[in-house]
């Protein structure tokens, strides 16, 4: 009995051996939430098709580069976006496209469960741009003026400032690309039009201020203590 029982773990270490490979792929994410959690401001239907069919496409797409990348399988999600200079258009498209989703639905909460800046967030919000709603301002023109599909970002810069960012396609502030302005994300908005067409057409504007009241400051502020 005690026999089996040890070859039997001898069995599933060689199996865990084998399956390895498989292991080191990437993972889609559960929203932290229901899908109409954040409504009315993003609908369900928006929230579903997001999550699953969009950002599970990243995932799925960049677990199929892992073939023919295979030093892919040995990096995080974060060590990628540092070195996605090194990697084909697909890895950054569908990396950036998996580390920006994955920060997206994490940055927000339903309204009135997001918390508020904590007051070293907000002194630092002050310092860089005078006040919460100087920054909130330039963020949301810099979310209205991405032409075409994109993020609009509040970044901590290696100077320690933070600022205003934005980026086409999946592209972050963290990719060692030389036309990105690079810093440490601490809040990222999809303006992708899949991210609010159902609910808002061509109204993008009416998306951006819609956000605000579904950003989650907790997890901004966790995000800005970690880069200090
Ligand atoms: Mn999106």
């Amino acid at each position: 009995m005690k026999r089996a029982w040890i070859s039997g773990l001898a069995a599933v270490a060689i199996l865990l051996g084998l399956a390895l490979p498989a292991w080191a792929e990437f993972t889609l994410p559960p929203l932290p939430y229901a899908p109409d959690a954040l409504q009315p401001a993003i609908d369900a239907t928006t929230m579903t098709i997001h999550h699953d069919r969009h950002h599970g496409a990243y995932v799925a797409n960049l677990n199929g580069q892992i073939k023919g990348n295979p030093e892919l399988s040995k990096l995080s999600l974060d060590a990628l976006q540092s070195q996605i200079s090194r990697f084909p258009v697909a890895v950054r498209n569908n990396g950036g496209g998996h580390w920006n989703h994955s920060q997206f639905w994490a940055v927000m909460a339903p309204v009135g469960e997001g918390g508020a800046p904590s007051p070293e967030l907000l002194a630092a919000i002050e310092a860089s741009f005078g006040s919460l709603q100087a920054m909130q301002t330039q963020f949301s023109q810099a979310a209205a003026a991405r032409f075409g599909s994109g993020w609009a970002w509040l970044i901590r810069t290696p100077d320690g400032a933070l600022t205003i960012t934005s980026t086409a396609n999946q592209d972050n502030p963290l990719m060692d690309l030389p036309e990105i302005e690079q810093g440490t994300p601490l809040l990222g908005l999809d303006v992708w039009e899949h991210a609010y067409y159902l609910n808002y057409q061509n109204r993008r504007p009416d998306y951006i201020s819609a956000w605000w009241d579904l950003v989650n400051w907790d997890e901004v502020n966790r995000r800005f203590s970690a880069s200090l």
